[in-house]
Parts: structure tokens; C-alpha cells; sequence
């Protein structure tokens, strides 16, 4: 049975800004002999050097049928169609390889997208495929369920999907994890998951939360419930994991190698530590965003709270993704009160109180 564990090359063990390579050829080769074999990246991971590690500790030591590569079309490199067949011809030459097993359009979202069918990617993608130098044509996405099913109803050549699913966001408005797979579903593609542990979130849960996995087996670790429950859904073939040391590669490999999937016990555990990690004092946006059409300030009302709850969550303090929210967009302080927003949300959030706490937060 193919292994469900897939080495995610973007978080890889760095020294001085390079990557380790021998820390990395040594991961490759444990992971390879306990067979496993498929590999992720894309050419803006770790700027450009993930993919010249993986010519140097993979491509150029193993044989080319022994393992599986994913590369990825990001937008940002190309600006028209006769971009796209060069950056990839650099990529493969990058890569050390003739063919990606798997080529991803990366990162799709309803803007994205748009730039994509405008230079006719998918087109030029399932050219390549032709040729023989894609086995298999795919996405990446991050955006509503809806887009989801709109791209797949419209890229007949798609073969798999790769989107963002682990347990806490399962049913998260803004992400919509279980709707995307149900869209996957429904289409009969093949999943791929990635951030199964949220970015390492789910790795360092608070104590409460970790004595209840503890309770179940005490000698598995937070991580690997996290990456068997995204295994475990119907539909997932594949479950990216961004190891970036032996030590957390030997952990994943220690469960994956002979992948059970997760009981009864360990699901109404998850769901205990799911109510733990719920238990802050979040903002009860659902993400409907009635409140952003009439802000006279433009100000993107669901994502900034959004930020703000993922740090009382996780303690994740993402300034980058706050300052790209609000890049072409009004800041949480840019609010002038007018109270317009109020009056539509359902939720009655005390919005313009809730900018505030935002912007002392992020500004
Ligand atoms: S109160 Fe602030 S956030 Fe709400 S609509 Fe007015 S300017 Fe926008
Ligand atoms: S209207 Fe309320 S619930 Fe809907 S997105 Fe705005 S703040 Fe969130």
C-alpha cells in the first residue's frame, strides 16, 4: 500500500541561511527506507533553495523512478502564456529531473485563478502533460469552497487537489476544510493535505490539551494525531508533513509506516482538545463579511479578526499576514466609528471595540 506521508520541502533544516544538506540527506534517506517516496515543493520555497536541495541530496542519488516529485506554477512568475513553458523548463532543470510526477497550479484563490485561465495555464500545463513531462496535473488552494467547485467544474484536466486540512479548522468558516474535501469528493479528485499540524500549532498544544492525547497513549506525540486524522478522511492520499529535523521525521515515520486509521477513542479525544483550544475569548466573526461591502474606510473586517484570533489561539503573532491584509486595504486603527457595520452584522459583534483590541494588537 502506498505510503500516506509526504515530505513537505519547504520548512527544511537551515544552517546560516543554507540549507543543511547533510541533516537533509540523512531525512531522505530514513524516509526512503522506510518506503516512503514522495516529495513537495515549489520554486519560491526557502527562496529558490529547496529546489536545488533536492537536486543535490535527492534527484542526483536516487534513481529517477524511486521516488515521486511535486512541483508547483506560482503567479508571481510569469506574467503571460509564453511565460510559463521557460520558468518550468527552469524548473525541471533545477530539479535535476525530465518530468514532475505531480505539477500543481499553486495557490489558487478567485484572483489567482483569474490570472491563471487569462494566460491559459491549465492549458499550457495539460500541454506539458501531453509531452510527457507532467504524469499529473493539479492545484493548490486556498480560498471558499464555491471557488473550489468552480475551478474543478471548469479544469476538466485537473486530476488531484491539495488543500489546507487539519482538526481545528475542519469546519472554520474562513477555511472550510471540510467543504473543500466534500467539493474533492463530489468530483472524485484525490487530496492531497497540507498543514495538517496548522504550522506546527497543533505540535505545541497548551498542557490541558496535551494530557488528553497523553491519557490515550502517552507515547504518541500531539503531532501525530493531527496528521492521522487528516489521513484518516475519505478521499486523502497524501498528507504533507514540513520536517525540518531527524527527530521530527522519525516521529511521523513511526505512525505513517504502518498507517492505522484514527478510532473512535482518539476522534472524541481530538474533539476534547478541539473544545480546549476553542476555549479563548475569540471573536465570534462567522466570516460572512455583510459588515465589509459598506465600510466606508475599506477595511476587511472578517480578516483582520481573523489575525487577531489566531494569535489568542496559537500565540501566532503573524505581523506579515496582517500587514498583507491590510497592504490595499484600511488597518484595524483606520475605523472612523461611523457604526455602519454593526447594524448589519449578525452576530452583533461590538465591532468598532473589537478594531480597537485588533489595532493595540497588531499596530
Ligand atoms: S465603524 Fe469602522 S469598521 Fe465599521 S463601517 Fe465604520 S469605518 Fe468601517
Ligand atoms: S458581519 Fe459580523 S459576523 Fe459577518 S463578517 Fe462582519 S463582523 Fe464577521
Amino acid at each position: 500500500m502506498d505510503k500516506k506521508l509526504g515530505f513537505g520541502c519547504m520548512r527544511l533544516p537551515m544552517v546560516n541561511g543554507e540549507v543543511a544538506k547533510e541533516e537533509f540527506i540523512k531525512m531522505i534517506d530514513y524516509f526512503m527506507a522506510h518506503g516512503f517516496n514522495y516529495f513537495d515543493t515549489a520554486h519560491g520555497y526557502i527562496e529558490g533553495k529547496s529546489e536545488e536541495a533536492i537536486r543535490e541530496c535527492l534527484t542526483k542519488r536516487y534513481k529517477r523512478e524511486e521516488y515521486i516529485l511535486t512541483n508547483k506554477l506560482t503567479g508571481k512568475y510569469f506574467t503571460k502564456e509564453e511565460d510559463i513553458r521557460p520558468f518550468f523548463e527552469q524548473q525541471l532543470a533545477i530539479c535535476g529531473v525530465t518530468y514532475f510526477d505531480y505539477y500543481l497550479m499553486h495557490a489558487q484563490n478567485r484572483d489567482v485563478y483569474e490570472k491563471f485561465k487569462e494566460c491559459h495555464a491549465y492549458e499550457v500545463a495539460s500541454s506539458l502533460k501531453k509531452e510527457g513531462k507532467i504524469k499529473h496535473l493539479g492545484l493548490s488552494f486556498h480560498d471558499k469552497a464555491f471557488v473550489l467547485e468552480k475551478i474543478l467544474s471548469e479544469q476538466k484536466d485537473v486530476e488531484v487537489v491539495q488543500i489546507q486540512l487539519n482538526y481545528l479548522d475542519y469546519d472554520d468558516e474562513i477555511v472550510e476544510s471540510r467543504k473543500c474535501l466534500e467539493v474533492c469528493q463530489k468530483y472524485h479528485k484525490p487530496v492531497i493535505v497540507m498543514e495538517p499540524v496548522k504550522g506546527g500549532a497543533l505540535v505545541n498544544i497548551e498542557e490541558e490539551a496535551k494530557k488528553i492525547f497523553q491519557d490515550l497513549n502517552g507515547k504518541m506525540s500531539c503531532a501525530s494525531y493531527a496528521i492521522r486524522f487528516a489521513a484518516s478522511e475519505k478521499g486523502v492520499f497524501k498528507v504533507l508533513s514540513g520536517m525540518s529535523n531527524l527527530e521530527q521525521m522519525i516521529d511521523n515515520v513511526s505512525y505513517m509506516e504502518d498507517f492505522k486509521p484514527l478510532e473512535k477513542e482518539e476522534y472524541d479525544s481530538i474533539k476534547k482538545v478541539v473544545n480546549i483550544l476553542k476555549k479563548k475569548d475569540l471573536i465570534p466573526c462567522t466570516a460572512c463579511r455583510y459588515c465589509t461591502e459598506g465600510c466606508p474606510m475599506k477595511i476587511l473586517i472578517p480578516d483582520l479578526f481573523n489575525c487577531y484570533n489566531r494569535k489568542l489561539q496559537f500565540n501566532d503573532f503573524d505581523i506579515d499576514r496582517y500587514n498583507k491584509i491590510t497592504s490595499k486595504s484600511g488597518k484595524a486603527s483606520s475605523c472612523i466609528k461611523c457604526g455602519q457595520c454593526e447594524k448589519i452584522c449578525p452576530q452583533k459583534i461590538k465591532i468598532r471595540e473589537m478594531l480597537e483590541k485588533v489595532a493595540d494588537t497588531f499596530e
